[in-house]
């Protein structure tokens, strides 16, 4: 029995990031047979009964894609510019595949700070409700252009989480490329074992070796046990899954398969 599973079924307002990893192929192009199976997945969901926000990285990817060209520029100017073309590309890409399902969606580009101020933070609530309420689904990105230490610290896992709790969610998917979180990096060793269920963060961190992040992903797995960190202070588990796995949110609530998940006892 896998408490996943029953985690899953048993929420009904659900947070989903999807990291730049999932959404992008071997090449670094945009991968949109694991967008379209995520957004199938999604459907279901609302089909369900269950509401739906969207955490989406993978601005820098659609960037590349769409314009061929700066994917080795490390100056943040460049980074800034991939993402403002990529991010049109990316939520046209949202705006279709949701279109199958007669869904619309909503962009909404946030900063870290536009968390901490009281105003604002009433209007985002506002805005995700409404937004919510009419079955649109939010899709929510960092605002690189005018975020530099976010562009660096690239922390679309904390910005879940900060969703996830204002929105009082009842659960957090983090979709990346990894089964969940190992004893140690599973691209760098063949034998790391997956660990399924996480009820103390701070005993996982001293046991397990965390490095090692992709040339898209900027977060790694430390902000993704960060984020887990923040949602179960709130009472809200998280779960991390193989978001390039077909159908895996799908086949966890089926029982089929676990991911690890974090929750507070
Ligand atoms: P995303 O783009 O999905 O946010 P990141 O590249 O930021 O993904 O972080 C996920 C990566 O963290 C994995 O691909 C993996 O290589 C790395 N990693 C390092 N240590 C671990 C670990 N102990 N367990 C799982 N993944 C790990």
């Amino acid at each position: 029995m896998c408490t996943s599973s029953d985690i899953i079924n048993d929420s009904k307002k659900i947070v989903i990031k999807i990291g730049s990893n999932v959404l992008s192929d071997d090449n670094g192009n945009v991968n949109k047979v694991a967008l379209k199976n995520i957004i199938e997945q999604v459907n279901e969901l609302i089909n369900q009964g269950k509401q739906i926000i969207i955490v989406s990285s993978g601005a820098g990817i659609c960037g590349v894609g769409a314009i061929n060209k700066w994917s080795r520029r490390g100056d943040i100017n460049y980074k800034q510019a991939l993402c403002s073309i990529g991010q049109v590309e990316l939520m046209m890409a949202y705006k279709e595949y949701f279109a199958e399902f007669d869904i619309h969606v909503g962009q909404m580009l946030l900063t870290r700070e536009d968390f901490g101020d009281h105003t604002r933070n009433l209007n985002i609530r506002n805005a995700l409700f409404t937004l919510v309420d009419e079955g649109v689904v939010p899709i929510i990105n960092e605002n690189d252009c005018v975020s530099v230490e976010e562009i660096k610290i690239g922390d679309n896992d904390t910005l879940g989480a900060l969703t996830a709790s204002l929105w009082n969610a009842d659960l957090l998917i983090i979709l990346s490329d990894i089964d969940g979180v190992f004893d140690k990096n599973p691209k760098d060793h063949e034998d790391a074992k997956l660990i399924t269920i996480v009820s103390d963060i701070d005993k996982l961190l001293n046991e397990i070796e965390c490095c090692g992040k992709s040339s898209f992903g900027t977060g790694g797995i430390v902000t993704k046990i960060g984020a887990a960190k923040k949602v179960n202070e709130y009472g809200i588990p998280m779960l991390l899954l193989n978001g390039k796995k077909r159908d895996i949110i799908k086949n966890v609530a089926e029982n089929l398969e676990c991911g690890t998940v974090f929750f507070k006892v």
